[in-house]
């Protein structure tokens, strides 16, 4: 059916690589293009011995507009997958527009470079502004609405677990169960163990820079926001069991915020145990989670790049990973006039990932969504011209896609609330 182009080739594009090739009849052909051509041949190999689908490879730099756009014209894609970092957002959606073709990504923009006096100007306003401080936000995605709707091009923003599958578990709820919601609390718990004193599950500045920040969440349209890890709850998740979770700023809380005002608290909370949250605490109290550039014998060095260079590669944690993932959506609200809670969730396995893909399950429930939204794009099921999170779509055939690909869901009507 068509043509997809994926940029970067880390733990999540793996996953999302390898259920590409699983759906040949869709992905008929995709080029893998990162900034290390080796690691996108070494995956070509594997696959195209198993598959239908025809792969080709290519090295590129993301951050450079001119020479994506023109490996994009080149290959002439439907669309492209980013799957490399936030901070190439941008720059991939320009080349986008400029070579004429649909734009899917898993997390939306935030800089590289958070001292850069431009951003930080618009930065500290919009802090001021909304009320969040996190360096991640939707407002620079948000702006291209116009661009891709002259265009005529589909931008789907955030089509991995959490943010993605969250949110369509949100639109799920809203057109199948409740005439009002009035509450979601989205819960995050990695039950798995690595057996590492301390690593993250995906790329570790972007993971460290998320739960080092303040957390948030929203009140009647409002953020209110709180010192990080200070609202702690237990809860009992379905195959992991009791765990401590704590309320963390989330990006599809901005998104369902806009798109679903009725909704009067919005929560995102997350699983850690203790000996995360220790280290993280020492490595922040001694200054290496800084993005700030400091001088070492003449070079410069960021403090949260060096850190990633000493800590495991998420990507080689699949192997030693045992235990489940679940998460979810808790909602709570109306059907014909009388109170209603719902919750929808999915449990992951590490292991079977692992059998099944050769990653744990942390990339495997942000590849797997990446796929399915692309193939939404591809297969014309959600393609409207602008910019868009995935709760903007029907949510029934993303839904039947969970199921066919890996990530099966439960819906129990009697949920323990989390107060
Ligand atoms: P990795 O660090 O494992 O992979 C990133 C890949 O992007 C690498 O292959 C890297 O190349 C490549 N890359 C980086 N910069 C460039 C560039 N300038 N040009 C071309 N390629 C580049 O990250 P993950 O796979 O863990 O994460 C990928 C994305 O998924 C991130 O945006 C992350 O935020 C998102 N994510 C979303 C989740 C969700 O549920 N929505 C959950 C988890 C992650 P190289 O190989 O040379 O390093």
């Amino acid at each position: 059916m068509g043509k997809l182009m994926i940029i970067g080739c880390g733990g999540v594009a793996s996953v999302a690589i390898h259920k590409c090739c699983q759906n040949s009849d869709v992905f008929e052909e995709i080029m893998i293009a990162s900034r290390t051509v080796s690691k996108c041949d070494a995956l070509k190999e594997k696959l195209e011995k198993i598959t239908k689908t025809k792969i080709t490879t290519a090295k590129v730099d993301a951050d450079n507009v001119e020479e994506l756009t023109a490996l994009i014209k080149s290959y002439g894609p439907d669309a492209v997958l980013n799957v490399a970092l936030p901070y190439q957002d941008l720059t991939i959606m320009d080349a986008c527009l400029e070579a004429g073709v649909d734009y899917i990504d898993t997390a939306n923009y935030e800089p590289e470079d958070t001292d850069d006096p431009a951003w930080r100007e618009i930065y500290e306003k919009r802090c001021e502004e909304k009320g969040f401080s996190a360096y991640f936000d939707y407002s620079w995605q948000w702006a291209y609405q116009k661009k891709f709707e002259e265009k005529g091009l589909t931008a789907l923003l955030g089509t991995g677990f959490d943010p993605g599958v969250t949110s369509v578990f949100a639109a799920y709820a809203k057109k199948h169960y409740f005439d009002e919601i009035h509450t979601i609390d989205i819960l995050d718990c990695n039950g798995g163990d690595h057996g590492y004193p301390f690593a993250t599950n995906f790329n570790p500045e972007i993971n460290l820079r998320e739960v080092s920040a303040p957390g948030s969440y929203m009140e009647n349209g409002k953020w209110i926001e709180i010192p990080a890890m200070s609202i702690k709850r237990e809860y009992n998740f379905e195959g992991v069991g009791m765990k401590d979770m704590y309320l963390l700023h989330h990006e599809e809380i901005e998104a369902l915020g806009r798109n679903m005002p009725e909704v009067k608290r919005i929560r995102f909370f997350m699983t850690f145990g203790q000996s995360y949250l220790t280290h993280m605490k020492c490595l922040e109290n001694v200054g290496m989670l800084s993005t700030t550039p400091i001088d070492f014998n003449g070079t410069k060095i960021v403090p949260i790049q060096f850190l990633k260079e000493l800590l495991p590669d998420p990507a080689s944690l699949g192997p030693r990973t045992v235990g489940k993932t679940n998460i979810g959506c808790i909602f709570t609200g109306i059907k014909d006039g009388k109170e209603k809670t719902l919750y929808i969730y999915n449990v992951c396995d590490h292991q079977e990932c692992y059998k099944e893909v050769q990653s744990q399950a942390i990339s495997y429930t942000t590849g797997v969504p990446a796929m399915i939204g692309a193939s939404m794009v591809l297969e014309g099921k959600w393609k409207k011209p602008g910019v868009f999170t995935t709760d903007e779509f029907d949510p029934d055939p993303y839904m039947e896609a969970l199921n066919k690909w890996g990530l099966p869901w439960v819906v129990d009507e009697n949920p323990v609330l989390v107060d």
